[in-house]
């Protein structure tokens, strides 16, 4: 009996198995030609000063619009893009996306802008990755300065001379770089300090109970003064409620980003919103409407 359920266990596995393998594959195909049938989509999340309650810069979040299985959120698809070497591909499709929406704005009116990146370590160390952001700039005649990538940490440990040498020419090119997801890794501060980046990005699991978990309001503080005396800016992200705002507030935080103030856009939502200033403190999560 024993052998027979075991046998039935071992066929479940190969089945569970082989069904993971043939999605893969499956995917993994889907993406091959996603690029090309234009599938792809950008969001875009605003990240808000808290002193003016404005917005001027966002985040660009990859969404993907699958013939099939329609809205799919880059956790479900990036991994295997990026261990595809699927990901090169979509993150220069993402680098011109945004360089070309930025001109955008600038022909509707709304200013300079900047919008956030977010690459992964293997496009960081691509031969081409410097080119790649040099000639979306120029070909879209956007400033440098209204880029920004952000990187994580495991991302500036995975070959720290090449990442350090495209860093260094992402800063004379005039690009910001900011940590993501910042506390979650190990890097050392030493080697931090050496760094030519300008902001950090608090993760959103420090947020997450900061109006009444002790550790996390040290953990928090403790960035926001590595910041402060690194004179590197600091941004919370995952504020999702009023007493998260209201602490970070009362800690002298100067910018933060959360569904509080707004979930991640489609650019033709976010257009009205930047056309009449919308002020993210006065009118927070879901009481931000459109002006008739
Ligand atoms: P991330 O860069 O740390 O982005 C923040 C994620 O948290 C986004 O999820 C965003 O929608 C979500 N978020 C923002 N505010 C809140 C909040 O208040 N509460 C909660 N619970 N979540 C919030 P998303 O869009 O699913 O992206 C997940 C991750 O996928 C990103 O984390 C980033 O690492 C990666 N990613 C997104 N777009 C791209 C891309 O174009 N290229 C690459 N390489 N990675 C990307
Ligand atoms: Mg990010
Ligand atoms: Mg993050
Ligand atoms: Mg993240």
């Amino acid at each position: 009996h024993a052998k027979k359920s075991g046998g039935k266990r071992h066929q479940f596995f190969t089945r569970k198995l082989t069904e993971h393998a043939r999605e893969r594959f499956i995917m993994e195909a889907d993406l091959r030609h996603a690029v090309e049938r234009n599938e792809f989509v950008l969001y875009y999340q605003p990240k808000v000063d808290l002193i003016t309650g404005k917005s001027r810069s966002m985040e660009a979040l990859i969404r993907w619009q699958h013939p099939v299985k329609g809205f799919t959120l880059p956790g479900n698809f990036i991994g295997i893009a990026e261990e595809t070497g699927l990901l090169t591909l979509i993150s220069k499709w993402t680098i011109r996306t945004v360089c070309r929406q930025l001109r955008q704005w600038k022909q509707q009116g709304v200013g300079l802008l900047s919008v956030a990146i977010n690459l992964s370590a293997t496009f960081f160390q691509q031969a081409d990755f410097e080119e790649t952001i040099e000639s979306a700039l120029y070909e879209t005649g956007v400033p440098p300065e209204c880029l920004e990538l952000e990187l994580t940490e495991a991302t500036l440990m995975s070959d720290p001379e090449k990442v350090l040498a495209s860093m260094a020419a992402m800063k004379a090119l005039g690009v910001q770089l900011s940590i993501d997801d910042f506390g979650m890794g190990y890097s050392c501060l030493n080697y931090l300090k050496k760094l030519p980046i300008d902001k950090l990005k608090i993760d959103q699991s420090f947020i997450h109970n900061i109006a009444y978990d002790t550790d996390n309001m040290a953990v928090v503080r403790a960035i926001m003064s590595i910041g402060r005396s690194m004179q590197l800016k600091v941004i919370a992200e995952g504020v999702e409620n009023a007493s998260q705002l209201a602490w970070l507030q009362a800690e002298g935080s100067e910018e933060a980003q959360g569904f509080y103030f707004s979930r991640p856009l489609s650019a033709s939502r976010l257009t009205p919103l930047l056309k009449q200033e919308a002020n993210y403190l006065h009118n927070p999560r879901g009481r931000l409407r459109l002006r008739e």
